[in-house]
């Protein structure tokens, strides 16, 4: 195939790329030279599988498609087009003969942009691209402005969950280095335990972000249905309970256990550890400040094992309950020093899903969050 080109190549006011596919010839000729007048690039072919080769060189910004064609036709066409994710959006348009409604109805089913009853008056057909492009030149506007804003707020995260623990790690081991001779066994012991919370707070980011790979990746739910073994749920949330009372005595939080029964599960007891892990966690941190409260419940009901966490602290509004299960979303960081990269949530709900439950939220803000996790008895 002989290389494609665009029309009007020299002008520089340019309005962008249409391919545009039939296999009527004098139409063809006439709604390029309607284009061109516009100041459009065309590029033209008369089916389906050469216009797929054409934009394996060629991405064009809007694609106008006749329905029946040799080989090829406009639907095949579309769906082709539609299956690679680098051109899923780009506008589609239909042309269909007069009269055809069910090519239209088709056409809109399958998720075409628009469409253009043969003849069409040459208005129409400028009015028609030139909005369906202004639409998809915003949305992709507006989507570079969300990326530009959520590579900003990570790497405000990630400096600042990386920053902190370092700074400490690096300013305890030059104080160490200098002028360990001087110090009594107690400060030394102390400095040391600084290095060492600091360097796990590495280790769990670091290990966060490499399960969201291997669940990313499907590697997580293989696993757990694979090599799924029976889990007792109580012993295993005592023992996160027993590992987060310090970190609650030193912010003033009780938290108050109560289990009954012995639920057994069927899963993974480390990602069923680190579910608990992470609800237990937020509730500790997302106490009020001065004398916080976090009720934790393992139960049973019929046959569902049902791990509730509850806390009286700031609260989520209605709007955001959706959003905080969103990887790396965190609600007012600026507002609130809170240490997280905003995984937690994400990898518990997506944890619990794959251990065959689910995970429910109910929260008032300043009242406090209740965490209902329920999960399959074995
Ligand atoms: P992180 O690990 O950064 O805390 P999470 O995914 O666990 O991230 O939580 C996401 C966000 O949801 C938090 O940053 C916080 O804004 C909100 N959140 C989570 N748990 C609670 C809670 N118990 N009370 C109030 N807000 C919470």
């Amino acid at each position: 195939m002989s290389e494609p080109s665009f029309t009007n190549d020299n002008d520089l006011d340019i309005q962008g790329d249409i391919l545009l596919v039939d296999d009527d010839l004098a139409l063809l000729e006439a709604v390029t030279d309607l284009l061109d007048v516009s100041n459009f690039h065309v590029l033209t072919a008369t089916d389906g599988e050469s216009a797929l080769a054409m934009m394996d060189d060629y991405t064009p910004d809007l694609i106008i498609s006749d329905i029946t064609m040799p080989g090829m036709d406009g639907y095949q066409f579309f769906d082709a087009v539609r299956q690679n994710p680098a051109w899923i959006t780009i506008p589609f348009i239909f042309l269909t003969a007069r009269g055809q409604q069910t090519d239209i109805r088709t056409g809109y089913s399958l998720g075409a942009d628009d469409y253009l009853v043969k003849p069409f008056e040459p208005d129409d057909l400028i009015i028609k691209v030139e909005a369906r492009l202004k639409r998809v030149r915003a949305i992709r506007a507006a989507t570079r402005q969300e990326v530009d804003n959520m590579k900003q707020q990570l790497i405000t995260i990630f400096s600042h969950e990386l920053r902190t623990p370092l700074t400490c790690i690096y300013g305890y081991a030059n104080l160490l280095q200098e002028d360990h001779d001087s110090m009594d066994d107690r400060t030394v012991t102390q400095m040391l335990d600084e290095v060492a919370d600091g360097a796990e707070r590495l280790v769990r980011l670091v290990e966060n972000l490499m399960l969201l790979v291997r669940m990313d990746s499907g590697v997580v739910g293989m696993e757990i249905s694979r090599y799924g073994v029976k889990v007792e749920l109580s012993p295993l949330l005592k023992r996160v309970v027993e590992l987060f009372q310090p970190i609650a005595a030193m912010r003033n939080v009780d938290i108050d256990l109560q289990i009954s029964g012995d639920p057994i599960v069927s899963g993974m007891k480390n990602y069923l550890e680190n579910v608990m892990k992470n609800l237990v966690d937020n509730g500790i941190k997302f106490c009020k400040h001065g004398r916080g409260h976090v009720q934790i419940k393992l139960e049973t009901d019929g046959d569902q094992a049902i791990l509730t966490v509850s806390d009286d602290g700031i609260g989520i509004a209605e709007a955001d309950y959706e959003r905080i299960f969103v990887r790396f979303e965190q609600i007012n960081r600026h507002e609130m020093e809170q240490q997280g990269v905003g995984l937690g949530l994400t990898l518990a709900k997506n944890l619990v899903e794959f251990h065959g439950g689910s995970i429910e939220l109910q929260s008032e803000v300043d009242r406090g969050s209740t965490f209902c996790v329920h999960l399959p008895l074995a």
